[in-house]
């Protein structure tokens, strides 16, 4: 019995990672061990999220959420999400210390960081490196917390992306919402991404040629998935134009649908 246990963990299923794209910059990253991240819980008034996904429960079990940024199309389902799951939360010092001191993530399990960091909350075999991101960021108080009258914003300190490093040596680089800037190469350098998940909407974020310069030239990934795009008007640039700015460069784009999974 516990030979056939042993060879089950250790199938071909149970290695491989899985990556579900959201829609918009929110992902759901289920590792080989079965330990589940979500990054940038944006579902109930994503306008590409999955239908099914508008119930946060349709996520499962979620032990990890990673957060870039405060904006609401970031944010607005991480208190619930938190509560829900009480999943660890890794998010940036400033924004995680105020939504803790606005009852809105419970302190215990709040990770506040900061650029240059490494985590390991999950246990030795993943660890989650934040990056610099080339935005802004601050608390929106309208999606957080629209009862609150007078202000909107509240400081949200700095925006991040994250590298993942999984169990198996697969590496996730989530820039997060972000221009192209020159220190991506030092991204790439340090960790060597298999896999980037890559803002391509351009207006508030890298557009497709930017990020076809940044994946080309600076982040060097092996695969990409864009992301960011399409949700709102201002943002309708499309992978196809992200396929055309890359031309011949040896990186595979994987173009797909919200509420699809790959493995690898
Ligand atoms: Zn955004």
């Amino acid at each position: 019995m516990f030979l056939l246990l042993v060879l089950f963990k250790g199938g071909a299923l149970a290695q491989q990672v899985e990556v579900l794209w959201l829609g918009h910059a929110a992902f759901r990253i289920t590792s080989t061990a079965g330990k589940v991240i979500v990054i940038d819980p944006f579902l109930k008034r994503n306008p590409r999220a999955p239908a099914k996904y508008k119930d946060l429960k349709a996520l499962g079990k979620v032990d990890l959420i990673l957060v870039t940024h405060g904006h609401g199309d970031h944010v607005s389902d991480l208190p619930e999400l938190a509560k829900m799951s009480g999943a660890a939360v890794v998010i940036n010092f400033e924004l995680g210390n105020n939504l803790v001191a606005l009852g809105m993530l419970d302190g215990s399990k709040t990770i506040a960081m900061n650029k240059g960091g490494t985590v390991a909350p999950l246990g030795p075999g993943i660890k989650v490196h934040m990056v610099p991101a080339e935005h802004s960021s601050s608390a929106d108080l309208s999606q957080l917390k629209p009862e609150t009258a007078g202000v909107r914003y509240i400081d949200g300190g700095v925006p991040v992306g994250y590298v993942i490093e999984l169990e198996n040596g697969f590496r996730i680089y989530h820039t997060g919402d972000t221009d192209v800037f020159g220190d991506m190469a030092l991204i790439s350098k340090f960790y060597k991404p298999d896999l980037a998940l890559v803002c391509i909407g351009g207006h508030f974020t890298m557009d497709p040629e930017r990020a076809a310069y940044a994946v080309r030239e600076l982040i060097r990934p092996k695969q990409v998935m864009p992301m960011h795009y399409g949700t709102y008007p201002v943002i309708n640039r499309t992978p196809a134009e992200f396929k055309a700015a890359l031309g011949n460069a040896p990186i595979k784009v994987l173009d797909v649908k919200p509420g699809e999974a790959l493995r690898f």
